[in-house]
């Protein structure tokens, strides 16, 4: 008798933590899949959004566009970000299968011809990384962002037999300088490692990182000394440097 009541108490004690169990399972699995509705960045399932800030599911979306142009275009579309499709050129090692003309106004000079998933990094980067780092360590906004250009048909470092450049490809774009909004200038060049200038570049190229799958600044190598190297190339491991 005794053991039959004993048995019987930790059975329903057995049940009622079961029952327990299973309500704050519940419970905590709708709180994370509301979290993930309200930031959609840490959600692989959700579509990417260059306005939302970078999250964990980030590098993964971008990567999803590299060679998905017809996806690429739409995420540009669903955030907003100005652009021309233009039709693709030519063939092997330079030849240009996605042409996506940048329409930024704060990259110039305009109208570059780069890859689509160039136009996203450059979205992303400018919403979440260029203007925090102005507005943090010199308390302003960027209003020009300066490149050096998009497409060059040669090989890495200009060597004979190295890899073909993301360049040949228009997936990289060079940026030397930022304009700031009272009118001043900090160069990669001349202000790299120098005092205010130096800690908004050192912040605008780590963020760059969660933007561009390479990333090459002066730290490099003196090839980069004036301007940041950004591509979206998937042949290599990603560098950010
Ligand atoms: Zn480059």
């Amino acid at each position: 008798m005794k053991v039959w009541s004993i048995s019987r108490a930790v059975g329903l004690f057995t049940g009622d933590s079961r029952a327990l169990l299973i309500i704050i399972s519940g419970a905590m699995l709708l709180a994370g899949w509301v979290w993930l509705q309200e930031n959609p960045q840490h959600n692989p399932l959700e579509p990417l959004d260059l306005n939302d800030p970078p999250g964990w599911a980030t590098a993964g979306k971008l990567s999803d566009l590299s060679g998905n142009r017809a996806l690429c275009r739409q995420v540009l579309t669903r955030s907003e970000v100005p652009f021309t499709a233009l039709p693709g050129v030519g063939d092997g090692p330079c030849g240009l299968p996605d042409r996506t003309q940048i329409n930024n106004p704060v990259i110039v000079p305009g109208n570059a011809i780069a890859t689509c998933p160039i136009n996203a990094g450059l979205a992303l980067w400018i919403n979440h990384g260029v203007q925090q780092a102005a507005e943090e360590h010199l308390d302003t906004k960027v209003t020009r962002i300066l490149h050096l250009g998009t497409v060059n048909c040669r090989r890495v470092n200009s060597r004979q037999n190295a890899p073909w450049s993301e360049h040949a490809t228009a997936n990289a774009i060079d940026i030397s300088g930022f304009v700031l909004e009272n009118g001043e200038y900090v160069s990669v060049l001349q202000h790299w490692g120098e005092g205010k200038k130096g800690d908004f570049l050192e912040a605008v190229r780590d963020s760059a990182c969660q933007s561009f799958r390479t990333v090459l600044s002066p730290e490099y190598n003196a090839q980069h000394a004036d301007h940041f190297h950004l591509d979206q190339g998937t042949r290599w491991a990603r560098v950010c440097r």
